[in-house]
């Protein structure tokens, strides 16, 4: 396909896939609003980890001295330990591979120059529609933590006309439900509004939910294998020191993972299971020695995510040891009770060099890989898909976690 086909198909799908590499460039900000029609995510809402560094007046010079005093501090540090040798030694194989995919994005000039005009589109909207919870805002977690839990419930506005209609009605009716430890779902063709004490959220078409704590997960495991899920995407809570990611959500011990009950969620056909980690090498070795031979998954290839700013130039250094501007997306199968032979041809299919570029949204925010791994999802189409710890929804799959809500929240959005 020539360069300008690319661009189209980017501007349609919020997806560009260079020539003859594994390397794309999503925009997640496109992808998500291919999932809404009466709304829309804003790229100012989005991107707004941007603004708050022009707020805070840390413009470019104040980051790119930040990153030289800790890369000094680095150098002069003490020699490696054993870990980060092995941390480096990963690093050194990925590195060739993001500077390819990093090089490639920034010779794409059709595709730097709408990057720029998303600069001067967050610059101009900055501010101006996104609006700050109060600092008394109680999160999900905290409701789902307390006693009264079991009896919160949530309002659906469905449309009054059949649900399979593609019009949506202009009369509603309301569909009140708990809305912690139960399936909450979205059948109908069109998002949903829904809401919760004062809060308003959006549910987009064909989605469910089911918000609760990681003890309550077993009761996502399907009646029978032909019914369970051939996709499985995981981002866990990984313990992280950062004082941020504090403020932000509970973490978790790694061996808390253990407990995921992944063959059991998984189809007769085998699933497709994608885990996001960090490049800290305990858990590269967790996931290696512990996590995944007791989920029954074979290690199939490593993506990585490769994060940059909307000037295409990277977030951080690339060598910056403790804040490398990329993670890594573990690919695995899970065998199901038959069709290893089909299995063994889709791991042959999955490529070992897949770089996904993207500008990070909010904090520990991924950017949305469903449609990207289509392809390697095993048994039915469309594949049946499950994201485990998640903070938003998808059209067509199950979001589980303690706050699947998240960014479900209208303040995400604005009407169009
Ligand atoms: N993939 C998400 C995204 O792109 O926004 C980020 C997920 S974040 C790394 C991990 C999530 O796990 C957080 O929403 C956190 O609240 C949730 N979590 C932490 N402890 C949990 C528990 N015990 N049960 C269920 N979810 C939990």
């Amino acid at each position: 396909r020539l360069a300008r086909d690319e661009l189209s198909v980017f501007l349609e799908s919020g997806i560009y896939r260079f020539q003859n590499s594994n390397f794309i460039f999503v925009d997640p900000v496109r992808v998500l609003n291919r999932s809404y029609s009466r709304f829309r995510v804003s790229p100012a809402g989005y991107y707004r980890r941007f603004f708050d560094h022009v707020k805070k007046g840390l413009d470019d010079k104040d980051c790119l001295l930040n990153a030289r005093k800790r890369k000094r501090k680095e150098k002069k540090s003490r020699c490696l330990n054993e870990k980060e040798l092995a941390a480096d030694q990963r690093h050194q194989v990925a590195k060739p591979l993001l500077l390819m995919a990093h090089e490639s994005l920034l010779q794409a000039t059709d595709l730097l120059s709408v990057m720029g005009s998303l600069n001067r589109e967050i610059d101009s909207s900055a501010g101006s529609r996104w609006v700050e919870l109060p600092n008394d805002h109680q999160s999900l977690i905290e409701h789902g933590g307390v006693w009264q839990a079991p009896l919160y419930e949530i309002t659906l506005k469905l449309p009054e006309s059949s649900p399979s209609s593609e019009v949506a009605g202009s009369s509603f009716k309301n569909r009140v439900v708990p809305l912690f430890n139960n399936l909450v779902v979205n059948e109908t063709l069109n998002e949903v509004e829904a809401q919760f004490l004062d809060h308003q959220y959006i549910l987009p078409r064909e989605s469910c939910f089911y918000m609760s704590d990681l003890r309550m997960v077993h009761n996502l495991i399907p009646a029978t294998a032909s019914s369970g899920f051939s996709f499985i995407v995981i981002d866990p809570p990984w313990e992280n020191g950062s004082a941020q990611q504090k403020s932000k959500y509970p973490t978790l011990p790694n061996r808390y993972f253990l407990a995921l009950p992944i063959k059991k969620l998984s189809h007769s056909k085998g699933a497709l299971v994608a885990l996001w980690v960090t490049n800290r090498e305990k858990f590269h070795r967790f996931i290696d020695l512990e996590l995944f031979p007791s989920w029954g998954v074979t290690h199939i290839s490593t993506f990585y995510w490769l994060k940059v700013k909307a000037d295409a130039s990277l977030i951080s250094d690339l060598d910056l040891f403790h804040h490398r501007p990329y993670e890594c997306l573990l690919l695995g199968y899970c065998h199901g009770e038959d069709d290893i032979e089909d299995l063994k041809i889709l791991e042959q299919t999955v490529p070992k060099d897949q770089v996904i570029i993207s500008i990070p949204g909010d904090y520990s925010r991924k950017p949305p890989i469903g449609e990207l791994l289509q392809e390697y999802v095993p048994g039915p189409t469309p594949g049946r898909c499950i994201e485990l710890f998640a903070r938003e929804m998808t059209p067509g799959w199950l979001s589980w976690g303690n706050e699947p809500l998240h960014f479900q929240e209208s303040q995400h959005f604005t009407r169009t």
